[in-house]
């Protein structure tokens, strides 16, 4: 029985290693990628992550196709956007499409490269955080159809409040899809007390960079309390290029 258990539970680091890399773009359908190192050794103290994690979020980060420049969160997120549309074709050709083309999506904050897609879309409204404060942003209810965004949250001083404010823009039924850098292997801590710790370019020390929350396995309970009565995890790749799409 015990050795039964140990089947079904095995290693986290396990079960990782065994999840195929992905092989095809979700963004243009390229089919090469490539990677570079994006984690510095101060981030990785600060978050006190393992080489196993430090190698998953570089990779999310670092890795990218070759064709568009899509990185694996841009893709990750373009992925959780067509399913949640319902379309099976690259988010090229979603954004040129009828279905799309009547959506009102709100992009807070440059979605990585996702931007230059979006732009296709007639309905596209473009913000950038903090200029727009997703604590209080200026729009009326139910503005949108889709909110986008992309590795901002977690620098949000109050996330579930800053869902919040995304499930008030958006009409019934309508989604919030985005990333946030996730550690699976623990739960989530906010940053308040501890040192300021930074995204960014090392040592540029901007405030929009500061981390404020370091999300782990049970960030869609911020969707759930924000509430929004679904959350899905959408995986384009485990554990390194992972999605959320907030259902109203
Ligand atoms: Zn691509």
């Amino acid at each position: 029985m015990i050795r039964q258990l140990m089947r079904r539970f095995r290693p986290r680091s396990e079960v990782a290693a065994q999840h195929a890399f992905i092989e095809r773009c979700a963004c243009c359908g390229g089919t090469e990628f490539e990677s570079h190192a994006v984690l510095w050794p101060d981030l990785v103290r600060e978050w006190k992550l393992s080489a196993a994690e430090a190698a998953y979020i570089d990779r999310q980060q670092g890795t990218a196709c070759r064709g568009c420049h899509s990185s694996l969160r841009s893709i990750a997120l373009a992925t959780a956007i067509m399913r949640y549309a319902g379309f099976t074709g690259t988010f090229a050709a979603w954004v040129r499409s009828p279905a799309a083309g009547r959506l009102a999506v709100l992009e807070l904050n440059g979605a990585g490269n996702l931007t230059s897609f979006l732009r296709h879309l007639p309905g596209h409204v473009e913000k950038s955080y903090p200029e727009v404060d997703m604590l209080a942003m200026p729009f009326a209810d139910g503005a949108f159809d889709l909110v986008v965004h992309s590795d901002t949250l977690e620098h949000v001083p109050d996330p579930v409040r800053g869902l919040s404010e995304c499930r008030r823009v958006l009409r019934s039924g309508g989604a919030c899809c985005f990333t946030v850098p996730v550690v699976i292997g623990r739960t989530s801590r906010s940053r308040t007390g501890l040192p300021p710790s930074f995204h960014g370019a090392p040592r540029a020390n901007m405030a929009d960079y500061r981390v404020e929350t370091e999300y782990g396995a049970d960030a869609w309970t911020h969707v759930i309390e924000a509430g929004f009565s679904e959350c899905r995890i959408v995986a384009a790749e485990h554990p390194s290029a992972l999605a959320f799409t907030a259902v109203w």
